[in-house]
């Protein structure tokens, strides 16, 4: 660390967070290694605080207390876990200033997408709470004979989730794996970023306000090579967010393991403007789609397809709307678009814009770092003309970086949107909603969002999300997203004793009156194929 570093500004003062209360956070974590990592403030690059660089020896504690936590938190009835759940909800509001100023101290965003982030966690409590027990209950279905058999399925936690979260929105992807987990009666031990820590931290003090029983919500700090593998051999599931590359090494553990996974990875985006598009309006969605955070959003937009005929309206339109956004980093709502997370992603962003420069793309707007405003800050950058080969056209750049192409007809933005690995997120922008689903559907994408940017996409917490391709694997919110936190038991019964032949009866003749039964069966209309007529002939 060097002297100019440490006589930095931390830019404690401009908060309602001291000192103290991050030793207090880093105390939370039970680490019996000498080493420990320093947390910088993005705004200054100055150290804030520092946390425990956690050991295998403690991941194995951490796991431990939260398997001797689990069997009496699934035998809490799943009212008195929502409960809880929701009082938490509450306690995040309560507290929303304290998260605030942690959020943008630790991530360096500015204060309007970190309020995004306590809302979210807000609406997510609710949903889980109001909603968790529908996941949870018995299911009756098709006994093999109707009237013979029956068949019901019971669903039994997991036992203890290991759940790694990155450092772009440490509350809310903490948290959208952490709950539905936790209300279906699991444990959890989260690894949050080694950059973001005290938000976690920060989390557990609330859960634990909220009535959560030790060793149910467990935190470990520290590198993610070493205390993410000890935590995935370790635990019953894994729920992963971060980039596709990591992805696959936690996948290959979890195999290994043979424990299952959840992963939500990175995205390349696709923002479609149709000719019929307001002109205005979409310009204002594609500034929210790709310079939210920074651009440092999974669901942010970094490819733009524009249909011809208002090409040129619509790039004035987004360049102009662009232009007006303010980069600060300061603790009120003066600022739109905040700092870069550090060195490394400001190099990445810069590289990405210089070689699509070099191959001859143009910058309308931004394209340069501004260390005046904040070490790691970027002006929100518009190119077009970027090469198909460029590192910018095919890899996720993950800032405030946008390239704009026009398309002769939606048949090629279509394409043009799906020609990707990954497929994450997708907006459309359209004067008719009808013709935006019909696009939607085309799109190879987990989320497409009609004439909005991502929100209404991800807050639809009762539908399911995730991604297609090198995006990911499984779903998140929705009942989905419980489910995949739950053993699941087929319990069958038999009214008429064993399914066989009868003693002393041939065996032929069992055989030849099963082959009967089987053929007027295969011609017995079911309920289900009686309910698809009935809807077929309403429609
Ligand atoms: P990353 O994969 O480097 O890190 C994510 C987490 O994994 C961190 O906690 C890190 O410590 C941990 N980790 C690192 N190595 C590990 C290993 N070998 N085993 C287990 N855990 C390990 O991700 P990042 O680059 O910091 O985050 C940005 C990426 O995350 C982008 O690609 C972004 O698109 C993606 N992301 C996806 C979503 C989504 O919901 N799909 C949300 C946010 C971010």
């Amino acid at each position: 660390m060097s002297l100019e570093t440490d006589s930095r500004p931390n830019n404690l003062a401009e908060t309602s967070i001291s000192d103290w209360w991050l030793s207090k956070l880093s105390d939370r974590v039970d680490s019996d290694g000498a080493e420990t990592i320093d947390v910088r403030a993005p705004a200054t690059d100055a150290v804030i605080g520092s946390i425990p660089d956690c050991t295998e020896a403690d991941v194995e504690r951490a796991v431990e207390r939260a398997r001797n936590a689990q069997s009496s938190w699934a035998e809490t009835s799943v009212d008195e876990r929502s409960k809880r759940i929701d009082r938490f909800g509450d306690l995040v509001l309560k507290h929303r200033a304290e998260l605030l100023d942690c959020l943008q101290l630790e991530t360096g965003k500015s204060r309007r997408h970190a309020v995004e982030e306590v809302l979210d966690v807000a609406f997510t409590c609710s949903y889980y709470a109001d909603h968790a027990a529908d996941a949870l209950g018995d299911d009756r279905r098709r006994g093999v004979f109707p009237a013979a058999t029956t068949a019901r399925v019971t669903y039994e936690p997991v036992g203890v989730v290991g759940a790694i979260s990155p450092w772009n929105y440490p509350l809310t992807l903490s948290l959208t794996d952490v709950l539905p987990a936790l209300v279906a009666g699991n444990t959890v031990v989260l690894k949050p970023d080694e950059k973001t820590p005290y938000t976690a931290l920060a989390l557990a003090e609330l859960l634990e306000r909220a009535g959560l029983p030790d060793g149910c919500f467990e935190v470990v700090t520290g590198r993610g090579a070493t205390v993410g593998p000890a935590l995935i051999d370790r635990v019953d599931y894994v729920s992963f967010t971060g980039s596709t590359e990591t992805g696959r090494a936690v996948a290959e553990r979890a195999g290994r393991n043979l424990i299952g996974c959840s992963l939500e990875l990175g995205g390349k985006n696709p923002l479609l403007v149709l000719d019929d598009a307001d002109v205005e309006t979409s310009a204002r969605g594609a500034v929210q789609a790709c310079f939210t955070n920074a651009g440092q959003l999974c669901l942010a937009a970094e490819r733009l397809y524009v249909a011809d005929a208002i090409y040129d309206e619509f790039l004035e339109a987004f360049v102009t709307a662009t232009r007006r956004l303010t980069l600060g980093t300061g603790f009120d709502f003066a600022d739109d678009v905040g700092s870069l997370i550090d060195g490394d992603q400001l190099e990445r962003v810069e590289t990405h814009v210089e070689d699509a420069r070099d191959r001859g793309a143009t910058v309308l707007t931004g394209g340069r770092r501004r260390p005046d405003v904040g070490p790691f800050c970027y002006e929100p950058t518009i190119m077009t003309d970027v090469d198909e080969d460029a590192t910018a056209a095919c890899e996720e750049t993950f800032g405030p970086v946008v390239s704009v192409e026009s398309v002769p007809d939606v048949a090629t933005a279509i394409e043009r949107a799906n020609d990707s690995d990954y497929g994450l997120n997708a907006s459309v922008w359209t004067g008719d909603r009808t013709r935006g689903a019909v696009v939607a559907r085309e799109i190879d994408c987990g989320t497409v969002c009609v004439n909005d940017a991502y929100i209404s996409g991800w807050a639809a917490v009762d539908a399911p999300m995730g991604g297609f391709g090198d995006s990911g694997l499984g779903r998140r919110h929705s009942p989905e997203g419980v489910r995949r936190y739950l053993e699941s038991r087929t319990i069958a019964t038999s009214r008429i004793g064993p399914l066989d032949a009868l003693p002393r009866l041939p065996v032929s003749w069992y055989a030849s009156g099963m082959f009967t039964l089987a053929r007027v069966m295969h011609r017995l209309p079911t309920v289900s194929s009686v309910k698809r007529w009935l809807r077929d002939a309403r429609s």
